[in-house]
């Protein structure tokens, strides 16, 4: 078992008939040698979305580890049979109030998402949003608080995740579109 990546320390067993006796055939897949059982540990896609209106990007304070008390872009885990846009749609409006109209896909980077002991491996997909004027909002689900953070004044250090740290950092060195 060379290949057990540590983010699956936890797996010993077989899901299908508890054998403890499976091979790892790359970091990503392992097979059970006493009934045949395959699975794949496959990179789950989340989305975030950087929202700018009027000079202002739109960030959340995380309830919750990783990164509790951290900001975060709003966004989540992709649902089966979901786009990304639609996943950022669903994911801002959960946790904003915040309709938003269709992102404009912007970047994607890996990131690694540690939950209750587990290290899910993540493609991050950013998309972006502006809005003219600012909408009525409402931190909720994953986030106890909304901020308007100008341009100037964001600090990629106070974001939680290294891959979300690094998207902002690339949208902010864009020019500012001018306001209408
Ligand atoms: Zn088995």
């Amino acid at each position: 078992m060379p290949h057990r990546p540590a983010e699956a320390e936890h797996i010993r067993h077989c899901p299908r008939c508890a054998a403890t006796s499976l091979s790892w055939h790359s970091t990503k897949n392992f097979h059970c040698n006493a009934c045949g059982f395959t699975l794949f540990l496959n990179v789950a896609a989340a989305v975030g979305v950087i929202i700018e209106c009027r000079g202002k990007i739109l960030f959340g304070v995380r309830r919750n580890n990783p990164g509790k008390g951290m900001l975060d872009l709003p966004g989540g885990f992709v649902d089966p049979e979901e786009t990304a846009e639609e996943c950022a749609g669903r994911e801002v409006l959960e946790e904003t109030g915040i309709k938003i109209p269709a992102g404009s896909y912007f970047m994607s980077l890996p990131n690694s998402y540690l939950y209750r002991d587990i290290t899910y491996s993540t493609l991050d997909l950013v998309l972006t949003v502006r809005l003219d004027e600012f909408p009525a909002m409402q931190a909720a689900d994953d986030l106890i608080e909304l901020l308007w953070v100008d341009r100037d004044e964001v600090d990629p250090e106070q974001i939680a995740f290294p891959s979300l740290r690094e998207a902002v950092r690339s949208y902010l060195l864009q020019p500012a579109v001018p306001l209408l």
